[in-house]
């Protein structure tokens, strides 16, 4: 499929759902395929609801950005956060420190929800390559346009739309997330995201929020 062809794919995609579940949310972590998703999901709806969930634990150039996001693009967003909690999880059991910070408050954003739209891609790692553009998980439908987008085209996208980036990636990392388990890349054939929770059993994997049933 060309590069046209999955910017229309994803938004039939996002129009349909939006149609179908009314009571629908995008989820933004404000890494570069958020910024991609968000883009599209405005340009169908551009007063969509949208749910990011933050831990104390964030980069604060990436904490400046997601502010400077919100209005650039006058998002209608809603911020989930634990105020508190263990300091240090992260060490001994990364697992654990997830689903305390990122996948209850997850829980917390899709309660009342019918279907949430994620920005997954299959090409960013092996945990992803299995995902579906409409997925049913529990009861609630998980929709993910963006799944053949690879990470070209996130940043054609990006460079095309002249959309803002979140300054982590112009200081060597390739995937970002909480700042004690991010990590710059290292080979860029490792894979997308080889630096996240890098020297753990958890390497490359994933904070919970897409593979658990949340609802
Ligand atoms: S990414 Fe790291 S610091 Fe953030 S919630 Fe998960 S284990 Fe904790």
């Amino acid at each position: 499929m060309t590069f046209l062809g999955k910017i229309r794919q994803a938004k039939k995609i996002i129009k349909e759902a939006i149609e179908k579940y009314p009571k629908i949310a995008v989820a933004c972590s404000f890494g570069k395929d958020s910024a991609v998703l968000v883009h599209l999901c405005q340009q169908v709806k551009k007063d969509i609801s949208i749910f990011t969930v933050t831990t104390p634990f964030l980069f604060e150039e990436a904490l400046e950005y997601k502010d400077k996001m919100i209005k650039k693009y006058k998002m209608n967003i809603r911020e989930y956060k634990r105020k508190s909690g263990p300091v240090g999880l992260w060490k001994t059991d990364p697992d654990a420190c997830c689903q305390y910070y990122k996948v209850e408050p997850t829980k917390e954003a899709i309660k009342d929800l019918d279907a949430w739209i994620a920005g997954l891609r299959k090409s960013e790692g092996s945990t992803r390559e299995e995902c579906q553009h409409i997925e049913k998980r529990g009861n609630i439908i998980k929709i993910n346009p963006i799944l053949d987008f690879t990470e070209l085209d996130i940043w054609r996208y990006l460079a095309v739309n002249k959309i803002p980036t979140n300054p982590l990636y112009a200081k060597g990392y390739r995937s970002t997330g909480c700042k004690p388990c991010t990590h710059k890349e290292k080979d860029e054939r490792d894979p997308e995201r080889a630096g996240r929770w890098t020297g753990t059993g958890k390497c490359g994997g994933e904070c919970g929020i897409h593979t658990q049933r949340l609802k």
